[in-house]
């Protein structure tokens, strides 16, 4: 008899044949910039973990102080009786400290996009799409009925051209949504948000940000992306985020309109049938909140640290793409020299993870590096000696 899960190892062992399968390292203990990793003490150049927040006294003390007072767990939706203090008030923080009219927070990133987008857009409407967009913004896309185009990354003129050919149609869309990464998490720049809002609000289309990583990072202290480019707040109808990354919590956000949070959490499946966080999630994120305006200094040593590496693996020689913040890739172009770059750092100490196909074009493998505000000089220092070194080796530099 034929075995229906005989595709289960087929599948796998053809991942592992064409080396694209994922070897998980194990960290033990937290991340910081030297961490133990699969035994070795090392240092790590590829968290999202920007400000390293996940190690703030604050969030942590405001975790185990939660436990304390509200439990381990919610014991509920949301939507039924899983909606906690703790949770409305992490909303109404962030709200502020967005300067938006409201937000609304998920339990991740993912449950946004692919909960909220299939939401604002159905039958008879469009998406217009940055061509790099991130996968849950994808895969929002796609559980929504609606009609998609895609720009060329960056480009707001062609984006504009597919305004215009969505304009000259027949029959008209009953709505368009512009959706774009603020900052692309391969090659770390930053979208022409401005022109893109300006094409949109022409046209009478929404449009739809995701600052994943933009937030704690770009902007007045770390409020993102729409404060970086100082826009009226009303020209970014749907302004997403993470508390996963800079954040150094979890739970993904959404901010705009009340309308559009009323809309959001009555309409968004992965919002209304999924557990809501424990409350030690929001308390830790009201004291990422707290820290960030409160303590400039982590953003200002995130971008200090950001200026000196670029500057000293510029003048190496490494070919940095196209970055304008802390994520630094560091382009190689063969997958296999990029996967040999990467051995050669872990043997030297450093932990920098290749970025091949299919997750980037085939010719365009790198080593993504993301800056930390907890890196000292002499940690920097360590880093681009080890790239020098194995740069040399392969003969990049
Ligand atoms: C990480 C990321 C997400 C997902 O966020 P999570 O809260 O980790 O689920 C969404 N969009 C972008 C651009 C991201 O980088």
């Amino acid at each position: 008899m034929r075995d229906p899960t005989s595709f289960l190892r087929q599948e796998y062992e053809e991942l592992v044949k064409d080396d694209l399968d994922w070897k998980l390292r194990e960290l033990q203990g937290p991340s910081t910039p030297w961490c133990v990793v699969d035994g070795r003490k090392v240092l790590m150049l590829c968290s999202n973990n920007y400000l390293s927040l996940s190690n703030h006294p604050k969030l942590k003390n405001a975790a185990i102080e939660a436990i304390r007072t509200h439990g381990a767990g919610s014991g509920s939706v949301r939507s039924i009786a899983g909606t906690m203090d703790v949770h409305l008030e992490l909303e109404r923080r962030l709200a502020k400290f967005k300067d938006a009219e409201a937000s609304l927070v998920y339990q991740t990133g993912f449950a946004v996009n692919s909960g909220l987008i299939p939401q604002l857009v159905g039958k008879g409407d469009l998406v217009i799409s940055d061509e790099l967009n991130h996968g849950s913004i994808i895969d929002g896309v796609r559980l929504s009925r609606a009609e998609r185009a895609v720009y060329k990354h960056g480009d707001a003129a062609d984006l504009r051209t597919k305004l215009e050919e969505a304009e000259g149609r027949p029959e008209a869309y009953r709505r368009i949504l512009v959706i774009t990464d603020g900052v692309f998490s391969m090659d770390g720049d930053i979208a022409p948000l401005p022109d893109i809002a300006r094409a949109a609000k022409e046209h009478g289309a929404m449009l739809y940000v995701d600052d994943a990583h933009g937030e704690g990072v770009l902007g007045e202290g770390g409020r993102g992306i729409v404060s970086h480019f100082k826009m009226p707040r009303d020209l970014v109808h749907v302004e997403m985020g993470t508390f996963s990354k800079a954040f150094g919590v979890v739970g993904g956000h959404v901010s705009g309109s009340r309308d559009l949070i009323n809309f959001a959490f009555n309409k968004s499946r992965t919002w209304l049938l999924s557990g809501s966080h424990p409350p030690s999630i929001p308390a830790s994120c009201i004291a990422a909140i707290d820290v960030l305006e409160t303590e400039p200094e982590h953003v200002r040593k995130l971008w200090g640290n950001t200026v000196h590496f670029k500057k000293a693996m510029s003048s190496l020689g490494f070919d940095l793409g196209r970055s304008e913040t802390p994520i630094i890739p560091v382009m190689v172009g063969e997958s296999s020299v990029a996967k040999r770059l990467s051995d050669g750092l872990m043997r030297e100490g450093v932990f920098a993870l290749p970025i091949i196909y299919p997750m980037v074009a085939k010719d365009k493998a790198r080593i993504r590096t993301i800056m930390n505000a907890a890196l000292e000089q002499a940690d920097l220092d360590f880093a681009i000696d080890a790239f020098e070194k194995v740069g040399k080796e392969l003969k990049m530099i």
